[in-house]
């Protein structure tokens, strides 16, 4: 393995000293909320949906109406989930078939636990928050594991609900509304439930991690902005610049696992004097 130039110890040196900054930040906030996007999920081999080997930037944006189309013709829509035949989306369910937590998920989940992240609202569907002990999760675009009723919000297991190919859509055993997957469709808004407690733990935080995500989807772009014009402290955690980077106070550059991972273990090291 080739050895570091000095110029790149330097670099890495500064990223730590950064890093332990956002770690004593997050260890002295009284409540802390995490926002993920498509950007942590890279690492589990999800490609994100813009930039450089995203799905749209391969196969082109879809249409934007996805939710009125599902609408219209629920019964077309559950064909193309149970067969897509949208290249992008075949690619996207390959993906998260096959997809583990990484590093990043484990920290956040760790982070938790120690009582250094009361609340994570993530953009992301892949359920790997989930599978990597996130409790107190807020899926803003849903879990593409579940199935959500459009009239009563109600989520099921997918074995909660029978589908028959020959009986489309499937109905809610609940209030008879019909079923579709819990993501969240383009076109479609929010579940108000989450929303609500989203804005509730957005209003109580003091300090925000952002990781992995373009900031240009709202309203997720909208909740580190909220809380920093009140004075809270906006950790940033992306390779690239983003649209919030002007508002963090710290901006991590690199992959989300690697800087997560370092930001826990100088949370569990940081001295008795900066923890709650
Ligand atoms: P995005 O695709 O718009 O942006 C991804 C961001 O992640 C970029 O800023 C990029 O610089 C950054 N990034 C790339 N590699 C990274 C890494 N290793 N570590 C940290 N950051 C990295 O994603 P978005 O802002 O989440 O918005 C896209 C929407 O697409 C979301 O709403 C989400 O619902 C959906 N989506 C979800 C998944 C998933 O569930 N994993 C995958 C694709 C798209
Ligand atoms: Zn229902």
């Amino acid at each position: 393995m080739a050895k570091a130039s000095t110029a790149e110890f330097g670099v890495d040196a500064a990223l730590d000293a950064a890093i332990a900054a956002a770690a004593g930040h997050v260890r002295g906030a009284r409540h802390v909320v995490a926002l993920t996007g498509a950007g942590l999920s890279v690492e589990s081999g999800i490609p994100p949906f813009r930039g450089p080997g995203g799905l749209w930037t391969r196969y082109g944006e879809p249409p934007m109406d996805g939710y009125q189309r599902f609408l219209r013709d629920p019964r077309a829509a559950w064909q193309e989930r149970l067969h897509p035949k949208a290249a992008w989306a075949r690619a996207l369910r390959e993906a998260l078939a096959a997809a583990k937590p990484n590093a990043g998920h484990l920290a956040l989940a760790e982070l938790e636990r120690l009582g250094c992240c009361a609340a994570l609202i993530t953009q992301n569907v892949d359920d790997l928050h989930r599978q990597a002990g996130s409790r107190n999760l807020l899926e803003i675009h849903g879990n593409h594991r579940l199935l959500r009723c459009v009239e009563c919000t109600a989520r099921f297991a997918p074995e909660q609900i029978a589908v028959d190919p020959d009986d489309l859509p499937p109905r809610c055993p609940r209030c008879d509304g019909i079923v579709k997957d819990d993501t969240v469709h383009f076109g479609e808004p929010i579940p108000p439930d989450v929303l609500r407690r989203c804005y509730e733990e957005v209003g109580r935080a003091d300090c925000m991690l952002v990781v992995g995500t373009s900031a240009t989807v709202y309203p997720a772009a909208e909740f580190p902005l909220e809380m920093v014009r009140r004075g809270g402290c906006l950790i940033e955690i992306n390779p690239d610049d983003t649209e919030l980077t002007p508002a963090a106070s710290l901006s991590l550059r690199g992959p989300g696992g690697d800087i997560l991972e370092r930001l826990l273990q100088h949370a569990v090291q940081a001295p008795e004097g900066s923890t709650r």
